[in-house]
């Protein structure tokens, strides 16, 4: 039965995949609870990543079988920080995917730990890289810009990104950078406790709302974004770099950003 199991995983989840591959993660316990047995796959060798791969695969009679993943992770430090500022300590040094060997700051955010809005993006790019602070680049002076148009100072909300390290050149995040990272944004948001959230961007839009429509579905009205102990609105516009690319889409924006500033003036 173990090797069917493996076969499962192998050949089936992404991100397990990565895991198998990246040197560092320790998938600690496979459990198959009508079988009442445990499995050990591909043990890696750092263990003190402190990674631990829950795999709950369910054998029911002459149906497929069902696999409900939960990659909880297993209590970590950072996970009780009781202040944005505190968690910005315990992560600053976070080595948990290889763009650890490429960046040159972590950029975990800046702004108000107390604010109503949180403002999220992609990644750092190099002037953010460089600088160890978000958004501080064109496309970041244009944000500046957007949240001035609607009596927002960047002081008064929170600024930060799906990730805190720079792809290089960059390309894409991949999702075992997301798997990683993504985290920290929760915990961000948990300690900081928005009632509205703009996301920038498609990629911080499908990323937080976990879904592949285009931003042209996603733009233009407000999601509940409802997590653990978060509860927030969530509007998603586009990218301030996208509108440096394209200005047609300044229009959008901008009724966008009038959107969530009516909606902040609710309260
Ligand atoms: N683009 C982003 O998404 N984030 C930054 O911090 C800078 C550019």
């Amino acid at each position: 039965m173990a090797k069917d199991i493996d076969e499962l995983v192998d050949g089936s989840i992404e991100y397990l995949k990565y895991i198998k591959n990246y040197p560092g993660y320790k998938v600690l316990k496979e459990s198959v609870p009508e079988a009442k047995e445990n499995f050990l796959i591909n043990p890696a060798p750092r263990i003190e990543s402190g990674e631990e791969i829950n795999i709950n695969i369910t054998m029911v009679k002459d149906k497929p079988v069902e696999r409900n993943i939960s990659y909880g992770l297993i209590q970590e430090e950072w996970m009780n920080s009781e202040s944005i500022e505190i968690l910005d300590k315990n992560i600053c040094g976070c080595k948990k995917c290889p763009l650890v060997k490429t960046r040159t700051n972590f950029v975990f955010g800046t702004g108000n730990p107390k604010a109503d809005v949180v403002v999220v993006g992609e990644a750092p790019g190099r002037d953010e890289d460089a600088q160890g602070k978000p958004f501080v680049g064109r496309a970041g002076q244009l944000l500046t810009d957007i949240l001035k148009a609607i009596n927002f100072t960047r002081d008064e909300v929170f600024i930060c990104n799906i990730l805190k390290c720079r792809p290089p050149e960059n390309r894409n995040p991949l999702p075992e950078e997301i798997f990683h990272c993504e985290p920290y944004l929760m915990k961000q948001l948990e300690l900081i406790n928005p009632r509205l959230i703009l996301a920038v961007g498609t990629f911080a839009g499908q990323t937080l709302l976990k879904t592949k429509e285009p931003l042209g579905k996603l733009r233009g009205k407000f999601f509940d974004f409802h997590i653990g102990d978060i509860k927030a609105k969530l509007l998603v516009t586009y990218h301030p770099a996208a509108l440096l690319r394209n200005p047609h889409w300044k229009k959008p924006t901008w009724e966008d950003v009038k959107l969530f500033r009516k909606e902040y003036d609710k309260k």
